[in-house]
């Protein structure tokens, strides 16, 4: 029901911030497009934002994910008019909103902005707060009817009338999302939303989140640096590492095919291990292991390769078999145990097992390759 009303233009309200251009070729489904965006701040180290094409379809989830200082907070404050582009443009519903040469202020493009420490007004209630996103958009009877609404969809009924001060960090979060979407933007951008949260009350968030925005069919895209978050919230994942785009895929394409061993290691733990290519697949230590034959085909015979095997295409096991190496430390997780094993040609290798494994620190172990699986390669760097 909720769903049904935030789907309706609002009266009385321009839908969207800003004219709808002329979809470009292939963009028709696109909300948000970055062409060629730069942004330089003049850091030795190169631009924070370089070369960014990227587009983000109606409806999705998009999350960019990259370390700290990887420029994701920069690509976010370009998209909502806070930063001037040194190259490229950002086009909002196929309009231009900036270019190098003019930036259309952010409250005029239609996009909602969730900061990482929320940015609620500490003097204003929660309805006043929510309110202050329609200004100017919504008055009277509609506005109280559409706060009213966002108080019931992010289930913080009851707390009309407290201060920000009065919220726990998971309600204050609540509230600045409905301030956000409260005027149904185009896109919203959310600022490494959860980094705020103690550990349940980030995973009890991020299912609200995605079904929010999925009710409210509202196009998103979320900063963050954590890849379990990413992997859990978003259609899609743009991998960026020092200002450039890496990747753009679907979290399970990601973690099984990725393209560089950067947004490898970035989605999960990755072991890197040389091998030989053959003409059926690649010979390691661990055995001659399958490859899917377009994947293989990238590479020559007799090329030495980087094989990624992550800790779960890796078995282990203690007092049969033969011997290949030592446990130097086991690491325990919510859901699995991963272990540093010493193979006795000195690589160092991760494996993870079930947490009753029982497998201790100083066991001699053999590790071997799941041989069902199919591994991917990259160049020896
Ligand atoms: P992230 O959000 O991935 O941590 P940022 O976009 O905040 O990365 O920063 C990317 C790079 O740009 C960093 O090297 C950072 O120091 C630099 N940077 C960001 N904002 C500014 C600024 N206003 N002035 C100078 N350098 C900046």
């Amino acid at each position: 029901m909720l769903a049904e009303i935030l789907r309706k233009p609002l009266v009385g309200v321009q839908h969207h911030g800003l004219p709808v251009g002329i979809p470009m070729e292939g963009c028709e489904n696109d909300l948000v497009c970055l062409r060629n965006l730069s942004r330089h701040f003049g850091n030795p180290d190169g631009p924070a934002v370089n070369k960014v094409d990227l587009c983000v379809h109606a409806g999705e989830i998009l999350a960019i994910l990259g370390p700290s200082g990887s420029g994701k907070s920069t690509l976010l404050r370009l998209i909502a008019g806070f930063e001037t582009p040194d190259t490229g443009s950002v086009l909002i519903n196929h309009f231009v909103a900036s270019t190098s040469s003019k930036v259309l202020p952010p409250e005029t493009r239609g996009i909602g902005m969730v900061f990482q420490d929320y940015a609620l007004f500490p003097h204003l209630s929660v309805v006043k707060n929510i309110s202050f996103g329609l200004k100017g958009k919504l008055k009277g009877e509609e506005k109280r009817i559409r706060v009213a609404e966002m108080i019931n969809l992010m289930g913080l009924s009851g707390l009309e009338h407290r201060f920000p001060s009065q919220l726990s960090g998971g309600q204050q979060q609540r509230v600045a999302l409905a301030r956000a979407l409260a005027p149904q933007p185009v896109a919203i951008m959310l600022d490494e939303p959860f980094s705020n949260l103690d550990y349940n009350m980030r995973k009890e968030m991020r299912k609200d989140l995605s079904r929010i925005l999925r009710a409210c069919r509202t196009t998103a895209v979320l900063v963050t640096h954590d890849r379990e978050e990413a992997m859990s919230v978003a259609d899609r994942i743009a991998v960026l590492h020092e200002g450039k785009l890496v990747q753009v895929d679907t979290p399970l394409r990601l973690y099984s095919h990725p393209e560089t061993p950067f947004a490898a290691s970035l989605l999960g733990s990755a072991n890197f291990i040389t091998g030989e290519v053959t003409d059926s697949g690649v010979t390691t230590f661990l055995g001659e292991i399958h490859v899917e034959t377009s994947h293989l085909s990238m590479y020559l015979q007799g090329e030495i390769v980087n094989v990624l095997m992550r800790p779960e295409c890796l078995f282990l096991k203690e007092n049969e078999g033969s011997v290949n190496g030592v446990v130097l430390d086991v690491d325990y997780t919510s859901s699995q145990a991963l272990y540093e094993v010493l193979m006795y040609n000195k690589v160092k290798i991760l494996v993870s097992a079930p947490l009753d494994s029982a497998i201790r620190t100083g066991a001699a172990v053999e590790v071997s390759a799941d041989l069902k699986q199919k591994f991917r390669l990259f160049p020896l760097q």
